[in-house]
């Protein structure tokens, strides 16, 4: 197990006591965090990492996984592609189903003193607030730019009844009655799936998976989903491949909140067709070694999103000093700064282009992985998150009085 003291020699002292400083002030209080998948993307592997640091700062931390059938994760699945602006169509009948399933889910629950709601899935449990006292927070991890109306006028009635709502970043917040607090998401640069690994480890996994590391390796590390592009990476792999001789791996598992990934991956295996270039890797649940040696084992990683939240791969190839090239949506543009810490794009052209560019250029490749990993280290790791969400649950348990800190 990982002490929070370890991170020190990344962070700083300071912050680590901080920390500790900040958690004391919650003594006495738990806080529960309510999502809908306990593994898959990026909210679990943050909950997952998190809740243990809470515990150890003496935070009585839980969390709570919202049970649903088939259907309702169909759809939440659609609200999930309507909220980033996609079109879907759901009708009476499942809305009354998806408030059905948080129904039940509430009777189930008994709730904390700061009730920590993840995402859509889980939003409609606040009709269901059983005791004042308690402070409701919905934590939104999409971006909510651009939802589509007919959604977001359901969502909001949910929403507005919660104390705050949290964002990733300002261009994904809405008009709200309530506050609204803006935190970023950030990787465990201690994890299994961050940590510095041995050659051999990286050489190993590489061999293990059939892939020649004597020629460079394009890589993108993602859930099968549309809205990740995997058809879209294969396309401008091979217009990059008239030029410069790549491999490419396409690497992920599913979430339990996800049912789309098989057609997905029909999809990606049909445009792969039979490539022996092409690695599609269909990862279990913790693939964390994996995934960290494919991304320190490959030359450039891709994450070419058509929509996203935060984009964690990002975060996650850059602070381990890859050149990284990805789809300004989402949280991309706030993690890569274009030709300075990544390249960001805006088509299949743009991105074999700019993998061809980076191939031939390995020194300037070299250069934005660096600055890269310097602003993942500065921004968005763990510990800055942590800190985040203790000053944002002092300031709700506390609410109108001054809060001595020193
Ligand atoms: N991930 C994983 N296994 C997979 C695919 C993805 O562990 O098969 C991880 C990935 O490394 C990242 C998270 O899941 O930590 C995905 O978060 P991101 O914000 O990139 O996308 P989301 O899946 O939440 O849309």
């Amino acid at each position: 197990m990982i002490r929070i003291e370890q991170y020190e020699s990344i962070v700083g002292k300071v912050l680590i006591e901080e920390l500790f400083l900040l958690a004391g002030k919650l003594e006495g209080r738990s806080i529960q965090n309510i999502n809908s998948t306990a593994v898959g993307g990026g909210v679990a592997e943050i909950l997952n990492r998190m809740i243990p640091l809470l515990k150890q700062l003496g935070v009585s931390a839980s969390w709570d996984v919202i049970r649903g059938d088939e259907k309702f994760f169909e759809i939440t699945k659609k609200f999930h592609n309507g909220l980033h602006g996609v079109e879907v169509e759901i009708s009476q009948e499942e809305y009354e189903h998806f408030l059905h399933v948080n129904e039940e889910n509430a009777d189930d629950m008994e709730f904390s003193d700061i009730v920590f709601v993840h995402d859509p899935q889980p939003v409609a449990l606040i009709d269901h607030r059983k005791t004042n006292g308690r402070k409701w927070v919905w934590r939104c991890h999409i971006d909510f730019s651009r939802p589509d109306p007919r959604i977001w006028n359901f969502m909001q009635k949910y929403v507005t009844q919660y104390d705050s709502a949290v964002f990733s970043a300002p261009a994904f917040a809405r008009t709200l009655p309530i506050p609204q607090v803006l935190i970023s998401p950030s990787i465990d640069p201690l994890s299994d799936k961050n940590k510095e690994l041995p050659d051999p480890v990286i050489e190993q996994t590489f061999e293990r998976f059939g892939i020649d590391r004597s020629r460079p390796v394009i890589t993108q590390i993602s859930r099968f989903d549309y809205l990740k592009d995997p058809v879209g990476v294969i396309r401008a792999y091979r217009k990059a491949k008239n030029h410069v001789d790549i491999q490419l791996v396409l690497a992920g598992g599913g979430a339990t909140d996800d049912p789309e990934g098989p057609m997905v991956m029909e999809k990606v295996q049909a445009e792969a067709a039979n490539d022996k270039d092409i690695h599609i890797l269909l990862l279990p649940p913790s693939s964390d070694i994996e995934i960290n040696a494919l991304q320190r084992g490959s030359t450039i990683i891709l994450q070419k999103s058509l929509r996203e939240g935060f984009g964690l791969t990002v975060a996650e190839a850059l602070w381990k000093g890859k050149p990284t090239i990805a789809g300004a949506v989402g949280g991309i543009p706030l993690q890569i700064t274009h030709k300075h810490s990544g390249i960001l794009t805006y088509s299949v052209e743009g991105t074999a282009q700019w993998i061809k560019q980076l191939i031939n250029e390995p020194e300037y490749a070299r250069k934005l992985g660096e600055n890269g990993r310097e602003h993942i280290k500065n921004n968005y790791l763990i510990t800055r998150h942590i800190r985040d969400y203790l000053l944002l649950f002092t300031s709700l348990m506390y609410e109108g009085d001054l809060v001595y800190l020193g």
